[in-house]
């Protein structure tokens, strides 16, 4: 029997679920031919309570997404978190700047009283998590390697060193010698340092390594004349969870 897996969504863009839908022809064949997908509302209308492993996206913004999420955990004997949401909370914590009156009324203005909010959490905020799947959006090549782990009874091995690794192998010119901030000293590795590779500097989508090095994230910081606030903002696009629960 093939194992059973779902796919779900809470508060989220839903780009981690289409990344997954983007697997090449033969990763997705070689998928549909080792697993069963019972759940998964972005492809099919069926749908089963039957699943062995949930992988979910989103993070959790109402009180009413909260025992639907403990129905899956009670359910599924693997839950994977999908992509930054999920994982760290991610873009929907920006919220958790203000208050939740404040927040609604940003967005909703005078139909705010028919709507209900709360302080935006990643899903291991409500219960732990087996795995995580990181990133916005996830690299598919990981959500694969995450799987194939799982169905051969293995941890997955997510990296847990820094973005700053991968980015030296690409061989990139360091952001901070072209004046820009980067997270690459603080992030989490995984995407092969994507965003700088292409150009750009490390926003952190990938969460805190776990044992960053903030010292050196610091030092970095005094050698080339920049404050910490400045990275704070950046920081904050991301990782506004961890900052207001550290
Ligand atoms: S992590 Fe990014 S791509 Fe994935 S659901 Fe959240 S916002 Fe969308
Ligand atoms: S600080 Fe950013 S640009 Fe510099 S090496 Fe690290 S990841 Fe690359
Ligand atoms: S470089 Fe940083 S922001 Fe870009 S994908 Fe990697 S972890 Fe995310």
């Amino acid at each position: 029997m093939k194992p059973k897996v779902a796919f779900f969504d809470f508060t989220s863009c839903e780009g981690c679920q289409l990344d997954a839908l983007n697997l090449s022809g033969e990763e997705l064949l070689e998928l549909l031919n080792a697993v069963d997908i019972v759940n998964f509302r972005e492809v099919k209308t069926e749908r089963k309570d039957n699943y062995d492993i949930a992988f979910v996206e989103g993070s959790i913004t109402r009180e009413s997404e909260i025992p639907r999420l403990q129905k899956i955990r009670k359910q599924a004997k693997v839950v994977v978190a999908l992509g930054a949401c999920a994982c760290i909370g991610g873009i929907n914590c920006l919220k958790n700047h203000l208050t939740m009156e404040k927040a609604l009324k940003t967005v909703y203005k005078e139909d705010a009283k028919y709507y209900d909010t709360i302080p935006a959490r990643p899903i291991d905020a409500v219960f732990p998590v087996d795995y995580y799947v990181h990133g916005c959006p996830i690299n598919t090549a990981e959500l694969i390697k995450v799987l194939k782990a799982l169905l051969l009874g293995k941890k997955p091995e997510i990296p847990n060193y820094p973005v700053c690794v991968e980015c030296k192998m690409a061989g990139n010119v360091c952001t901070f010698e072209r004046g820009m901030t980067c997270l690459g000293p603080v992030t989490r590795a995984g995407c092969g340092a994507i965003c700088v590779n292409g150009g750009r500097f490390c926003w952190g989508c990938r969460g805190l390594v776990d044992e960053p090095n903030l010292d050196s994230e610091r030092d970095i910081l005094q050698k080339y004349g920049l404050t910490v606030d400045q990275v704070v903002e950046k920081f904050k696009i991301y990782n506004t969870y961890a900052e207001v629960t550290k």
